[in-house]
């Protein structure tokens, strides 16, 4: 680290260093319409030396489906990209809990608007610490959102399309500004969606449910890794389908997840108190099996850990 950021970042086939990543002042705005991008977390693991990359080839591969869905050409195959991750995260001796960010954008716009067809790809990669909030006790109230969740016949929500952003974003100030946390999405189904930047998940009657990969919701890998530990960690049912906005009322706990909300439990929706207005037994089960798995205590899990192999890559 050099004045609060890595000292590297890696940009169009090159790691390069901070100071040297610039671009025209033109080259910016109209570009980043058409971005897409990702989200990932590198957990450190104290007692092992190790910083663990959870689920990269499976962001990657969605970053390559979101490129492919904004016609965006990928020079790079995910295994090379991958790699090239794995070497920044060495080349900046990382040792704590971070954050990832692939951003790939139209390159040479400058005067060309929207005209995003036969564009070269820019692809940026960059990383900053992101302290995990996983067992530390955080709660959250939320409201349902005035604003409707993006739906499919206009834009891809299933895709880190970086435009959808804005309707996240929108009902994430419209809640904080009434006195809540977060916010939920309902969809033009009328249904539930998802919250800004998270999926959501809750429990009735011991069962895990979750709105189905066509609830205009993202491709989370986060939710499909929770499912995975309800299934086997937890052994409980997990059902995925529409939710009714009620259904959140009434459950009798409620979390959002995703890479940065990791498990975020929420206590209230709409002033409705869930369960106990505490976080509830299997929020609290799945918080403890999701942390073992990121952080690299849990053997059953390895595949979804890259290490870094950064206890290797020890400073002069
Ligand atoms: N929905 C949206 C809109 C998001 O931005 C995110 C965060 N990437 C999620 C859901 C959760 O997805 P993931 O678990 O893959 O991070």
């Amino acid at each position: 680290m050099a004045d609060g950021h890595p000292m590297y970042l890696w940009w169009n086939g090159e790691r390069r260093r901070w100071e040297d990543a610039t671009v025209h002042v033109t080259d910016l705005g109209w570009s980043t319409v058409g971005a897409v991008f990702e989200g990932i977390r590198a957990y450190w693991n104290d007692e092992d030396g190790e910083l663990y990359v959870f689920r990269l080839q499976e962001h990657m591969e969605r970053l390559a489906r979101s490129m492919k869905l904004v016609r965006l050409p990928l020079e790079y195959s995910v295994d090379a990209l991958i790699g090239e991750i794995i070497g920044l995260l060495q080349a900046n001796e990382t040792r704590e809990d971070t954050y990832i960010r692939p951003l790939a954008y139209a390159g040479n716009t400058s005067g060309k608007r929207f005209a995003q067809l036969g564009n070269e790809a820019e692809l940026l990669i960059n990383t900053h610490p992101m302290p995990s909030h996983l067992l530390t006790g955080l709660t959250q109230t939320a409201k349902i959102s005035s604003w409707r969740r993006i739906s499919d016949t206009v834009m891809p929500p299933r895709i880190k399309n970086l435009s959808n952003y804005r309707n996240g974003q929108l009902a994430g100030q419209e809640a904080r500004l009434d006195g809540y946390d977060t916010a939920f999405l309902i969809n033009d189904q009328g249904k539930v969606a998802e919250a800004p930047g998270a999926c959501v998940m809750l429990v009735r009657d011991g069962k895990l449910i979750t709105p189905d990969a066509t609830s205009s919701i993202l491709e989370s890998i986060t939710r499909d890794a929770l499912m995975t530990l309800a299934r086997e960690v937890l052994e409980i049912e997990v059902v995925e389908r529409q939710v009714d906005r009620t259904e959140l009322y009434l459950a009798d706990e409620v979390f959002t997840c995703g890479t940065a909300a990791e498990i975020t439990p929420i206590v209230s929706v709409d002033k409705y108190d869930i369960g106990a207005g505490e976080p509830g037994p299997i929020t609290r089960g799945l918080e403890q099996a999701f942390h073992d798995a990121l952080r690299g205590k849990e053997e059953r899990f390895s595949h979804w850990r890259t290490p870094v192999g950064i206890s290797v890559a020890v400073p002069a």
